[in-house]
Formats: C-alpha cells, sequence, structure tokens
C-alpha cells in the first residue's frame, strides 16, 4: 500500500525551466514515478536537449516554448497541454534565475523587476494557469521550488531582490494553500541549499565563497540535484496527501546555523 502512494502511473505533470538543472532531475523523477511528463522552457534548445537525454534514458517527454513571465504564452501552454493530455495533475514551478552578487545599492530597475518578474511573477501565472485546470477538476498538486534564501540573507554574495524573490515564493504557497485547500489542490514548496550543478561549479574556485557556503552548512556540503527532484516527487504524490501550504527545507542543515 505505501509504496503505491509515491507512483504517479495515469498522471500527467508539467515542469516550468525543465530543461536543465534541478528541473531535468524533477522532471525524470516524475517520469521514473510513472507520471507522463511535459518541459516547459523559454529555450526550446535547452528544452529539447533535456527532453533528448530523457528519451536515452526511456523516457518518452513533451516540450513546451513557454516564458513563465508572459501571461499570454502561460495560458496558451495551459490550454495545449489539457487539450493534448485532458488533464494537469503536478505543476513543477522549478523556473528561476539569481542574477546574484550584485549589492542592494547598485541594483537597477532592470535588474530588479527581471529577477521578481521570473521568480515571483512567473510562479504566479503559471500556478493561475494550470490551477485554474486542477480546481475545476478538484485534484491537482503544485510544487514550488523556492529557497532557503527565503528564510536566511546568504552570504558573502549580495542578492537581496533573489531573497526577497524567494521569500515571496513561500507565501504565494502558503496563499494558494489555503485559498485552494478545501478544492482538492494542494500547494507546497522545496527551499533547497546549494545545489551541486554547473551554475555553482564556480564556487571550487573562489575559496572565500567556498568556506562560507559549506563551513555555514552543518552537512559541509552542497546538495545533488537527485536530493531536491526526490522531495518534489515525494510533494506530487498521494505520500504528502496531507500536506499543503508546507515550505520543505532540504538544505543540508544550513538553517540551523
Ligand atoms: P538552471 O539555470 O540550471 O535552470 C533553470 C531553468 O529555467 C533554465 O533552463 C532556464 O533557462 C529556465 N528559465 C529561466 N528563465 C525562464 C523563464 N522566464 N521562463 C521559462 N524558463 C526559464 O537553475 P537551477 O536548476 O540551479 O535552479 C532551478 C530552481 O531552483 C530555480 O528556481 C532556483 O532559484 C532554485 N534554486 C537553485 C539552487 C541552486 O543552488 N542551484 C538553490 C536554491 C534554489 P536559461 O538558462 O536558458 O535561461
Amino acid at each position: 500500500m505505501y509504496m503505491e502512494m509515491f507512483k504517479l502511473g495515469g498522471q500527467t505533470a508539467l515542469v516550468t525551466g525543465g530543461g536543465q538543472g534541478i528541473g531535468l532531475g524533477c522532471v525524470e523523477a516524475l517520469a521514473e514515478a510513472g507520471a507522463r511528463v511535459a518541459i516547459a522552457d523559454h529555450n526550446q534548445g535547452v528544452a529539447e536537449t533535456g527532453r533528448d537525454a530523457m528519451k536515452k534514458k526511456g523516457y518518452d517527454v513533451d516540450v513546451f516554448k513557454m516564458d513563465v513571465t508572459n501571461t499570454a504564452e502561460v495560458n496558451q501552454v495551459a490550454d495545449a497541454f489539457v487539450k493534448k493530455h485532458g488533464r494537469i495533475d503536478v505543476l513543477v514551478n522549478n523556473a528561476g534565475i539569481a542574477r546574484s552578487m550584485t549589492p542592494a545599492e547598485t541594483v537597477t530597475d532592470e535588474h530588479w523587476l527581471n529577477v521578481l518578474d521570473v521568480n515571483l511573477n512567473g510562479t504566479f501565472w503559471c500556478c493561475r494557469a494550470f490551477g485554474n485546470y486542477m480546481l475545476k477538476a478538484k485534484s491537482g498538486a503544485i510544487v514550488n521550488i523556492g529557497s532557503m534564501s527565503g528564510f536566511i540573507v546568504n552570504k558573502p554574495q549580495e542578492q537581496a531582490f533573489y531573497n526577497a524573490s524567494k521569500a515571496g515564493v513561500h507565501h504565494l504557497t502558503k496563499s494558494l494553500a489555503a485559498e485552494w485547500g478545501a478544492r482538492g489542490v494542494r500547494v507546497n514548496a522545496v527551499a533547497p541549499t546549494y545545489i551541486d550543478t554547473p551554475l555553482n561549479a564556480f564556487v571550487y574556485d573562489d575559496k572565500k565563497m567556498y568556506d562560507a557556503w559549506i563551513g555555514g552548512t552543518p552537512m559541509g556540503r552542497m546538495g545533488k540535484i537527485e536530493e531536491i527532484a526526490s522531495v518534489v516527487l515525494f510533494l506530487a504524490g498521494q505520500g504528502a496527501s496531507l500536506m499543503t501550504g508546507s515550505v520543505v527545507v532540504v538544505d543540508g542543515g544550513y538553517t540551523c546555523w
């Protein structure tokens, strides 16, 4: 009985920014659990590379070109996805940008608005578009990728815009969970620590940064993509059927100190 609660056979899922990194890990986790999964990324080439990587592993994944900041495109993709598959069961809002290492006093309007637009607005536009279909079906699970940066202030890199955007994602998660909880739609978030992705590889050449990141982590290491994807998979399935409005911190203990 219990292992069945972690399976997603017959279900459909879409992962934003799913062409690479943590998003692609989520695509693989959901597909391995039996879901029919789509990658939605603003970069068609990245999405197709991700799809090809999944094909090599035996998973047939759809691709949609979608910029999460473009509400018309988000709505079109939601319509097209449901037209094709008849339903949307799982939405993972993973698309996000950091543009770190910019002190607050030098942040331009463009910089601030861009990060908030992708990370917070984009998450909401997708929750609204896909959530409408879930509410009609009285069933669905949304998992937003937040960050430990929504709870703590990272050091030494300055990124007030990113931290604020992720705190917003966490509270949006709770707000939607409260509005939609009685209507069959669960909304949760995952708040990762530093994950060992190509994007973060520069830290191995920056001793000050490395020491701050790893020295600030009780487990003494970065996380792996699969250590986030596994939690997303859990939240997406019936194993988490009583969970909504939770922000699950997956940080090797970073927020303990
Ligand atoms: P990546 O940059 O590897 O992947 C993010 C994906 O989202 C990319 O394919 C990117 O495309 C895409 N994307 C960016 N903007 C948009 C947009 N407007 N519409 C659609 N897709 C878009 O990042 P990670 O895998 O590292 O991060 C994934 C999520 O996890 C983010 O929300 C991030 O904030 C969060 N996170 C990451 C941590 C880490 O240490 N890596 C730690 C904590 C949270 P492209 O690159 O072509 O722009």
